[in-house]
């Protein structure tokens, strides 16, 4: 790959690739995001209840997950849809990790609510509508979690390193990256999955870069096959909503995978694993010389 197309990264000095930095792993309990193998987030789109909550994490972690989603705080984009359970549901989630061992990551949305959700959570979500929520990251720079930070769903590729400079520049480098699809002409999924980011973000950040072909795709059918072109693309791993009953989900029923599609989905990922780009296929020119 050519060094010109990077030169519009050079400024971002705490996220950028170096030779001396080339990959950073970000670890939460025994998971390490970038360190070789595939993490899998799984989970509800929301917490709806402690017996939706359970059996969910209970299959994803038969399954093989590594992480349990689901949100508590929900930024919906009409004021009519169901806005999450809050507290109550960030207590359930810390009653599904200490059953199942999973580690959990959910979204914050507001900055008068990071020192909550940062006890009970293992990873702050930042989502697509906040990725710019500057406040929101300068507050997130001190809540010694890590940070899963969404792309926004308008935003450049550079509109998501500078969301992350800025988080890093705010004290909190331990930043994972997703793609999770972008607005386009197209209205037939719901945002159009933008593959190359992935290579792409591999090849300018240390940082680890995930997949999330639920809000990308929007139709639960194709989900696994993004997650794969995900895995051969180069991801660190995946984020992907699962429900016991899909079509009675109080949000994004239609994208979330049944336990049963859940279950084949990760038996079929491993051989896409084995097929992502070696690493040195990231270690591409910065700055004149390798990384
Ligand atoms: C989510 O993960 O449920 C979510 C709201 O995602 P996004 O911010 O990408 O829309
Ligand atoms: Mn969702």
């Amino acid at each position: 790959m050519s060094a010109k197309w990077q030169e519009q990264f050079s400024g971002f000095h705490r996220v950028r690739k170096t030779p001396e930095y080339a990959r950073s792993v970000v670890r939460v309990g025994d998971v390490s995001f970038g360190a070789g193998e595939f993490i899998v987030m799984a989970g509800p789109c929301s917490v709806e209840s402690e017996r939706q909550l359970m059996q969910t994490a209970e299959a994803v972690a038969a399954a093989g997950a590594h992480v349990l989603r689901g949100g508590a705080f929900k930024p919906r984009s009409s004021p009519y849809s169901f806005q999450g359970l809050g507290q109550e549901g960030l207590k359930l989630l810390a009653k599904a990790r200490e059953r199942t061992g999973l580690a959990i990551v959910t979204e914050v949305m507001s900055e008068s609510d990071v020192e909550l959700v940062a006890e009970y959570a293992d990873i702050m979500q930042v989502g697509s509508r906040n990725m710019e929520h500057f406040s929101l990251l300068e507050r997130l720079g001190s809540c010694a979690r890590p940070v899963l930070l969404k792309r926004g769903m308008v935003a450049t590729l550079h509109d998501l390193l500078r969301s992350a400079e800025c988080l890093a520049g705010a004290g909190n480098a331990n930043i994972l990256l997703c793609e999770r699809g972008i607005r386009t002409f197209d209205t037939v999924t719901r945002n159009t999955f933008d593959i190359a980011a992935v290579p792409l973000l591999k090849s300018v950040t240390h940082l680890p870069v995930i997949v999330d072909p639920s809000h990308a795709a929007g139709i639960r059918d194709l989900v696994p096959i993004l997650a794969r072109a995900g895995a051969v693309a180069g991801a660190d791993g995946l984020l992907v909503e699962v429900h016991p009953e899909p079509e009675k989900a109080l949000s994004d029923g239609e994208q979330s995978l049944t336990f049963e599609q859940f279950t084949a989905m990760m038996r079929d990922l491993e051989e896409y694993v084995r097929l992502a780009p070696k690493r040195a296929e990231f270690d591409v020119v910065v700055g004149g010389r390798r990384a």
